[in-house]
């Protein structure tokens, strides 16, 4: 039952086409590729990842999307609010065939309880970042990211490798599941804290986990010995990380890395009090909302506790990018912001020079065009080993979810670059059907987040929301097949706006030409948007590859 959804989630896979064209085609595939059940969290909820983040706002309105999708015409528009299809334009064949906004609320009501007010009123949902503008691909999408973070802090705490060493963490969800695979991939041990049991599970299925234990003494044991032995080894915790830290700590375990990806970004439906079973929770959370939410924040506010403790005592600590800095800080631990965010802590270079997490997905199904895209990589990018290094690792250790696709970080130049190669693929029929290309909006030039993306800005201007705005409304204009606004992703209601950007490459000389514009604005903001900071790296990016900055220099 739950594999087919009543009939409403559809493998569309091959190159017959459901709808009057690639784009739209593509829009329909992704967004079902979205609810399948080996990619999103709870499908039946319609949730994608991240606490609530989903793909439609109900199902409902999931049909009227499919339908409209099926009927759209290659010049026009469907505009969708917040999961919920609007209205149909005609535009013309360059322009985006979807438009999506989601989550946006006047910024003086920006809060969790009006988005949930407005939820229980059928009036909003959650988009997270791409649940809602459709361009997931299950744990994929982050593990380069969450990889590249951790060879960074390898690179400047611990000799380039992670290799005898212990790095602890929570929450194996959507995107948490990455953090054991990319610590194995670093060669260094992980525990890994879940609540949920079925979420460890997931992950040892998939391959991100190795092994599970049931509770500290075992796990500690476990983790001691691989680290001793200088093996890789990732172990899921079930237990609950604001129990277990401060039991770590009681043990004098303190771990050489320590980090947390649980969903405390949303104190109602992601983080799990301590104390209690998930019934218990899920009991609580529909009986008494506002007494959970007010647990929940207690208990993010003794784990960040724990967390300081920790770094004091050794551990190489930062935020993940759930915003329990923030939690923590409102419920009175003032020094909760003495960790630093992963961003200003690891990523920022990168971002820089436009690099950011780009991906692309076979429409065909077939994972062997994803393999043949691997090995464009290869012959095209043979120089960047860094890059090499990850596509082959990534070959051997990532099993695909849904349809075949693939993540590596790619910077300004190298995406445009790229796209036309995929586009050339299609067109001389060496890949059998269209390819989506897209990327996570936790981009370069696409975010505003002053607790994760834009945090300890050069200039101060964390907080400056243009930039993703600016962003969607140029890769609109340069011909993207779908682009998104969306408020709160990745760290809750009030502290983000961002943007989304997908494109088809059907083979089409037209698609080329978009393709060229899109992949070049788009990451071309993330340098603007830094060089404009003060940063020389982005700067220096910006010249040498003659981006335009009227006032770069000034
Ligand atoms: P998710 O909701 O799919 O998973 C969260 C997991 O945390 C769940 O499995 C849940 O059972 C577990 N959990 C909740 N409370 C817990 C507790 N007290 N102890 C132990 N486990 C607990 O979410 P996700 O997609 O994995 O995202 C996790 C968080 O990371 C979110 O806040 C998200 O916004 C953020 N995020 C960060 C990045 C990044 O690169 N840094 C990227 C995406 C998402």
């Amino acid at each position: 039952m739950k594999e087919t959804l009543n009939n409403k989630i559809i493998r569309f896979r091959g190159e017959k086409l459901n709808t009057k064209g690639w784009q739209q085609e593509a829009v329909l595939r992704m967004l079902m590729n979205n609810l399948d059940s080996d990619v999103a969290e709870r499908p039946e909820d319609l949730v994608v990842y991240g606490g609530i983040g989903k793909a439609a706002r109900n199902w409902e309105s999931f049909d009227a999307i499919v339908q409209s999708l099926k009927e759209l015409e290659n010049d026009e528009t469907l505009l969708v609010q917040s999961g919920k299809p609007v209205a149909i334009f005609k535009t013309h064949t360059d322009a985006p065939r979807v438009l999506l906004a989601n989550s946006n609320i006047v910024p003086a009501y920006a809060n969790w309880e009006t988005f949930h007010e407005l939820d229980k009123k059928g009036l909003m949902m959650y988009g997270q970042m791409t649940a809602g503008s459709w361009i997931y691909i299950g744990s994929q999408g982050i593990v380069q990211g969450t990889y590249e973070t951790f060879a960074e802090l390898a690179k400047q705490h611990f000799n380039n490798t992670l290799k005898g060493t212990i790095t602890v963490t929570a929450g194996l969800g959507g995107m948490g599941g990455a953090q054991p695979l990319a610590v194995t991939m670093n060669g260094g041990v992980c525990i890994a804290i879940e609540v949920d049991e079925t979420r460890i599970d997931r992950r040892i299925e998939t391959r991100y986990t190795d092994v599970k234990a049931y509770n500290l003494d075992e796990a500690i044991q476990l983790a001691e010995q691989a680290k001793k032995e200088g093996k890789a080894l990732s172990i899921g915790l079930l237990g609950n990380a604001s129990e277990i830290l401060p039991e770590m700590i009681a043990r004098n375990f303190i771990p050489d890395a320590l980090t947390d990806q649980t969903s405390a970004h949303d104190p109602l439906n992601g983080y799990v009090p301590s104390g209690m079973t998930l019934e218990e929770a899920a009991d609580l959370r529909s009986s008494n909302p506002e007494k959970y939410v007010k647990l929940s924040k207690a208990s993010m506010a003794t784990h960040v506790k724990a967390m300081l403790e920790m770094m004091d005592k050794g551990a190489i600590t930062f935020d993940y990018g759930n915003n329990i800095r923030q939690v923590a800080k409102d419920e009175g631990v003032e020094n909760a912001f003495d960790f630093p965010g992963f961003v200003p802590a690891y990523i920022r270079p990168q971002f820089c020079e436009g690099k950011g997490p780009f991906r692309w997905v076979a429409l065909s199904g077939d994972p062997e065009d994803i393999y043949k895209t691997d090995q464009a990589i290869l012959r095209e990018f043979s120089e960047n080993k860094h890059l090499c290094n990850w596509i082959r690792m990534a070959q051997e250790k990532i099993q695909f979810q849904g349809l075949p696709s693939r993540i590596c970080w790619l910077g300004y130049g190298e995406r445009a670059r790229f796209g036309k190669i995929i586009n050339d693929m299609v067109a001389s029929g060496e890949l059998k059907a269209p390819v989506v290309i897209g990327r996570d909006h936790l981009d370069s030039g696409s975010v505003a987040s002053p607790n994760r993306e834009t945090e300890a800005m050069k200039d101060g201007s964390d907080v400056v929301a243009d930039w993703p705005i600016l962003n969607a409304m140029l890769n609109a204009v340069g011909g993207a097949t779908w682009v998104s606004v969306h408020h709160g992703g990745g760290v809750g209601m009030g502290y983000s706006l961002h943007a989304g950007v997908v494109i088809v490459a059907d083979g089409t000389k037209e698609a080329e030409r978009r393709i060229e514009r899109v992949l070049t604005t788009d990451p071309g903001m993330g340098v603007v948007r830094h060089a404009d900071a003060g940063y020389d790296l982005a700067k220096k990016t910006a010249r040498e590859n003659g981006i335009k900055m009227p006032m770069l220099d000034k």
